[in-house]
């Protein structure tokens, strides 16, 4: 293998960079020449690519989002969409890619290698942490950093108002954010769609607090569990408490990379270049229990990723 490619593809992630710095400076230590390719599939398609060198991926390890942008693509769904993609990997001589995006990425890898012979090495890069064989996806953390920061500023003003707060966060059809940021950000109630939204148990919590002289409550709910403001104007009913809905958004997404997903995405990209110059192909890697590891994309797309739901009843007890 003498030439490989690096694209980002799907939602962006704080992390994307430093993945993409070790994906070139790996490659071109172990003696190959990479291309960057713009715009996920769209720029595979529309063929744009640039050369890559150390230092076009100098001053990027502490940024968010991605150097080489990201796009989703109706056209790399159909099949007139990947040959094209296929032919222009051919014409530049790239012998393998390294895909750096979620699961809809991953798919998209996966019938292009069916199709084609592309070869390629998922790296998993979301917020949502929503991809099987692997405790964390790259930009996870920083996700659940910045709601925690969010939380933290909410709690001051909800303590001097005495109300409620209900934060409704990102995590596509998955509860992780939610999860994580409502134990670490000391929520009364987490509701994620893993679990389901019960909410005479949320209002029974609340009543329960005010009673002995709770002076505020956050509630954290999931975007995949229900519509934050639906939730607020319920709560706002049933127990006459002022109650304030905030959408965190697209904030979730920005901002400098914490330290764990750069350490992650360095590692894991550079475990990819490995994999592509051992010669495999159609795997994915990820982190198990603190080691590395790499897997078959065929088996890992069929995997469920679930919560750890010992973690959800402890966030239940210590919010009594
Ligand atoms: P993510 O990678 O963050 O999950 P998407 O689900 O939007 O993001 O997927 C990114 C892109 O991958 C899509 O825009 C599409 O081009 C491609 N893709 C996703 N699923 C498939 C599929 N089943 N077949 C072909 N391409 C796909």
């Amino acid at each position: 293998m003498k030439k490989i490619g690096v694209l980002t593809s799907g939602g962006d992630a704080p992390g994307m960079n430093p993945a993409i710095r070790a994906v070139v400076r790996k490659a071109i230590f172990s003696g190959l020449e990479v291309v960057g390719i713009q715009r996920g599939y769209s720029g595979l398609i529309r063929g744009e690519f640039r050369e890559m060198n150390l230092s076009s991926v100098a001053d990027i390890i502490h940024r968010g989002g991605t150097m080489l942008r990201t796009a989703r693509s109706e056209n790399f769904r159909a099949p007139e969409g990947r040959v094209k993609a296929a032919e222009n990997l051919k014409c530049q001589g790239i012998e393998g890619l390294v895909v750096i995006g979620g699961d809809g990425s991953f798919r998209g890898a996966q019938v292009l290698g069916r199709e084609h012979g592309i070869r390629f090495i998922g790296v998993p890069g979301t917020i949502d942490n929503d991809i099987p064989c692997t405790d964390y996806t790259i930009g996870f953390d920083t996700a659940v950093n910045n709601v925690v920061d969010a939380v933290n500023k909410i709690r001051d003003t909800a303590t001097s108002h005495e109300r409620t707060y209900v934060i409704e966060v990102m995590g596509r059809n998955s509860g992780f954010i939610a999860l994580e940021a409502g134990l670490a950000g000391g929520a009364e109630s987490i509701l994620i769609p893993e679990i389901g939204v019960n909410i005479d148990d949320i209002i029974e919590k609340l009543e329960r607090g005010m009673q002995r002289g709770k002076l505020h409550s956050i509630i954290i709910v999931a975007e995949g569990a229900g519509s934050g403001i639906e939730i607020g104007r319920l709560i706002q009913e049933r127990t006459g408490s002022d109650t304030k809905v905030t959408i965190l958004g697209h904030i979730q997404r920005g901002g400098t990379p914490t330290s764990f997903d750069r350490v992650i995405a360095s590692r894991m990209g550079a475990l990819a270049v490995d994999l592509l110059v051992k010669g495999e192909t159609a795997k994915m890697v990820g982190m198990i229990s603190g080691n590395l590891k790499d897997f078959d994309i065929d088996y890992a797309l069929s995997q469920e990723k679930t919560i750890d739901r010992s973690v959800y009843e402890l966030a239940g007890i210590l919010a009594i």
